[in-house]
């Protein structure tokens, strides 16, 4: 199966098994809007637990806030996105599709790169242990020639982003030859500059004065909520604040699935430091928020950063974490050094003084920041892209199993007797009061027992937990643990500290 069809399975999967379904699909969906299941609620609010967690309970000098979608319009002037938060697009006059041409040449280099590492490959198979890869990158005719052509549209891609010369984008767009991949034609449009953001107006006058926006980022209201939590929780620089919340942004081309939505969740940070120290805590955030991905066990392989070249126009260094998606590696958080720009601006347009007098030094500046933001859609798929197993089994059979980390899994214990009769599903019941406070619990008494164990697999349950007629005896039940599909026999008195062991999320923190 390519890679392409296992994400439209996987997309599938979703659907079926209540984990994301396309918003309001009775009137046929809206692009790039989804709906979160009974399940994918779940694994949803795990994650923002784990980072919840991760942020406030383990640093003392980090605390949250919950600031609202709709800001003052003037909030968005300051940062910047009245101005500058538009994306280059172009139109495919055949295929009538919109694209980011900045995406479009992209893609062009990703498989620019693509062929190089390939023919890396081929050399190392070829050579065997006397493969040096190093001489073979700078002497092979192919390399070559693929790196000069990467080198060149590479150098004409960063100076068209950084004069923001929308012609220069399309320029590069023909020369290369780079086509629709509907119509497969380069029938393209100018490219035009399109901003993300959604309005709305605040009263119903209609007068254009009322106009407020939908909030692109959730930083903005951690920074103008800034001074209240500096003064109200008495903190001390250097700190944080963190926040998880929706964003909204019009994306130009929104065909992957959640990874690029119109309404999304974000989780993010904002640390305010002494200016002159944010290298120090860019570095210290980049190491501990791939410490977070990685705890989860879904590969340190997986993951790399991604250095900015160019920097937004806020940023002094930044860096994007990126994950290996079924569609390739793409950027999952990004983490930045902010300096004093939002800070400094609010300051500025509010008339506002945000300063903050530090006692070690005895001055007064304008904090700098270092921001981690991460999208928790993206983590969310990551989560499941990762997880997604069609497994062979013994005997000609197959199941298709979700091999969540088991803290974030929707479903921790399935209890299921064995029979629905004989006083086993009262047991059961008597089983599910017993762990229902500690862990979300499943109780299913339909079908064969391998029935069941499919389903729970499909959604990712960890445990499941089966009574039986020796049970009423012995007090005994049959767990089965989902990635080995062992089964063991353990007293019912054991098994809330057997599962609570793979459960538990303090046990993710503490590897932090
Ligand atoms: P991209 O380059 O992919 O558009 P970005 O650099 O604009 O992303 P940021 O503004 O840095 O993204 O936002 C921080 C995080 O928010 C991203 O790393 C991503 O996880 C998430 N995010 C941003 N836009 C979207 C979106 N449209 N849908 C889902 N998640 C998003």
């Amino acid at each position: 199966m390519t890679q392409d069809e296992l994400f439209k399975v996987l997309v599938a999967h979703c659907k079926e098994y209540g984990f994301i379904f396309p918003s309001s699909e009775i009137y046929d969906g809206l692009a790039a809007v989804y709906d979160y299941g009974q399940n994918g609620v779940e694994l949803k609010n795990n994650i923002k637990s784990y980072w919840w967690a991760a942020m406030t309970r383990l640093h003392e000098n980090i605390v949250g806030i919950d600031s609202c979608v709709f800001m003052h319009p003037k909030t968005w002037v300051a940062s910047g996105h009245v101005a500058a938060f538009n994306d280059p697009l172009i139109d495919n006059k055949d295929s009538k599709k919109r694209y980011r041409a900045d995406n479009l040449i992209e893609d062009y280099l990703g498989k620019i790169e693509e062929k190089i590492e390939k023919e890396v490959a081929k050399g190392r198979k070829r050579f065997g242990d006397a493969f040096n890869e190093e001489q073979f990158r700078a002497t092979n005719p192919n390399v070559l020639r693929e790196k000069t052509k990467y080198d060149e549209v590479h150098a004409r891609y960063l100076e068209a982003e950084n004069n923001n010369d929308l012609k220069a984008y399309r320029d590069i767009i023909m020369d290369c030859g780079i086509v629709c991949p509907i119509s497969g034609t380069a029938n393209w449009t100018d490219v035009r500059q399109f901003n993300l953001m959604f309005s709305t107006a605040i009263s119903n006058t209609g007068a254009s004065d009322d106009k407020i926006y939908l909030r692109p980022e959730t930083a903005q209201g951690i920074f103008v909520e800034y001074l209240n939590v500096q003064k109200t929780g008495r903190m001390k620089i250097p700190f944080g604040i963190a926040q998880i919340g929706k964003a909204f942004r019009n994306e130009i081309v929104a065909r992957q699935f959640i990874f690029r939505m119109r309404e999304f969740e974000q989780m993010e940070m904002e640390f305010f430091c002494r200016p002159g120290t944010e290298m120090e805590w860019f570095n210290k955030w980049k190491e501990n928020r791939m410490k977070w991905h990685v705890s989860l066990g879904m590969g340190a392989g997986n993951y790399r950063f991604h250095d900015h070249e160019k920097l937004a126009h806020y940023a002094n260094a930044a860096t994007d974490i990126e994950f290996n998606f079924p569609f390739g590696f793409k950027e999952l958080e990004g983490i930045h050094s902010r300096t004093d720009f939002d800070l400094g601006n609010h300051q500025r347009l509010s008339g506002k003084k945000i300063q903050y007098f530090d006692p070690e030094t005895n001055e007064s500046y304008v904090p700098y920041c270092v921001e981690t933001s991460i999208g928790v859609d993206r983590m969310f798929l990551a989560v499941l892209s990762h997880s997604y197993k069609m497994e062979k089994l013994e005997g000609g059979d197959s199941r298709v199993v979700l091999s969540i980390p088991a803290p974030l899994a929707p479903v921790k214990v399935a209890v299921l007797p064995l029979v629905n009769k004989d006083g086993l599903p009262e047991k059961a019941q008597e089983v599910m009061n017993e762990l229902r406070f500690d862990f979300r619990c499943q109780y299913d008494p339909k079908d064969s027992i391998g029935k069941r164990y499919r389903r729970q697999d499909a959604i990712g349950t960890p445990f499941c937990v089966t009574i039986d007629n020796d049970t009423m005896n012995d007090n005994s039940v049959t767990v089965r643990e989902r990635d080995t599909m062992e089964q063991k026999r353990v007293p019912i008195a054991e098994l809330r500290s057997i599962i609570d062991k793979e459960v538990n999320m303090n046990n993710l923190l503490r590897k932090l």
